[in-house]
């Protein structure tokens, strides 16, 4: 009997495998028609000086509406695209949006866009970076490309000859989610970047941990010492905002400060009416 269970049990995990791995192959076939059918969007968020509250900028967020599932994280959805090689498509998608829109705001304000390790290693993508900004007439200085350090690994000496030609556009490099995966100091010193953003669970450990703060000024202590600006990702509270300015780090990124919404809803600040003047940070 207890045989037969165990079977059961067996058999229905396997079941499970199997739908999940359908699963799969639907999202990765939906995904490869989601740019011609119009399902992808980009949202934006505040990037703000601590110091004068002033909006600096602000990062594209993607999103998907799946039509019978309705929206799709991109935690999600992304790292099928890069399996199946449909960010490509997509991350060009996204450049284009968000540069595009970025060309209509006021001059300092700029876009940062997160691309991926895929995308970073194809041979066209300085060349497309390039057109992207010529067709959208944006700035090179006003783009920010963000990358995470496991982009890095597959082939630095790739990623480095590609971040130093996106850097002779003009172009500006942030290293996201600092602090996670396969963070080496190194990476730092070897590759051009002109931010560091600090991973949002840093940030929540501000106050719940004594180790959390300790990581923070730590990061902001190396941002100096190398010239960097830091960003503070995932500021949810007054609290956190107050440590990060006592330490003197120079921009938050967060839900206390807005989040992610469709562009029209910070018309305030794209709009070149802010009551604030806009500084641009290196
Ligand atoms: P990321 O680049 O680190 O983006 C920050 C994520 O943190 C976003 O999640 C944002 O909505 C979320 N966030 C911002 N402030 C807060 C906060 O105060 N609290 C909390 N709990 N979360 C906050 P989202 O939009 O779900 O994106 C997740 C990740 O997906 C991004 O992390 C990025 O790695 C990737 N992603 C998003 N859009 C794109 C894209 O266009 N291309 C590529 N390659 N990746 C993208
Ligand atoms: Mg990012
Ligand atoms: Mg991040
Ligand atoms: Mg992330």
């Amino acid at each position: 009997r207890a045989k037969a269970e165990g079977r059961g049990t067996y058999r229905r995990y396997d079941a499970s495998m199997g739908a999940q791995i359908r699963d799969r192959r639907m999202l990765e076939h939906d995904l490869r028609h989601a740019v011609s059918r119009g399902e992808l969007d980009l949202v934006y968020q505040p990037q703000t000086r601590i110091d004068t509250g002033a909006v600096t900028g602000f990062e594209a967020l993607l999103r998907w509406r799946h039509p019978e599932r309705g929206p799709v994280s991109p935690d999600q959805f992304i790292p099928i695209a890069e399996e199946t090689g449909a960010i490509l498509e997509i991350g060009a998608w996204v450049l284009r949006e968000a540069c595009r829109t970025a060309s209509l705001w006021p001059q300092p304000l700029a876009i940062a866009v997160n691309v991926s390790a895929v995308q970073l290693h194809n041979p066209h993508f300085v060349q497309f970076v390039h057109g992207t900004l010529f067709e959208s007439g944006l700035k090179a200085e006003r783009l920010e490309i963000e990358i995470t350090e496991t982009a890095l690994i597959r082939d630095p000496a790739r990623a480095l000859l590609t971040l130093r030609q996106l850097k002779a556009l003009g172009v500006r490099i942030a290293m996201d989610d600092f602090g996670t995966g396969y963070s080496s100091l190194s990476n730092l010193r070897s590759f051009p970047f002109d931010r560091i953003k600090i991973d949002r669970s840093f940030i929540k450990a501000v106050h719940s941990n004594p180790q959390g703060a300790a990581i923070v000024r730590s990061v902001l202590g190396l941002g100096r010492g190398l010239g960097l600006a830091v960003v503070a990702e995932g500021v949810e509270t007054d609290e956190e905002l107050s440590f990060l300015a006592a330490e003197h780090c120079t921009l938050a990124q967060g839900y206390l400060m807005g989040r992610p919404a469709p562009i029209a809803i910070f018309a305030e600040y794209t709009h070149g009416n802010a009551q604030d003047p806009v500084a641009s940070v290196a």
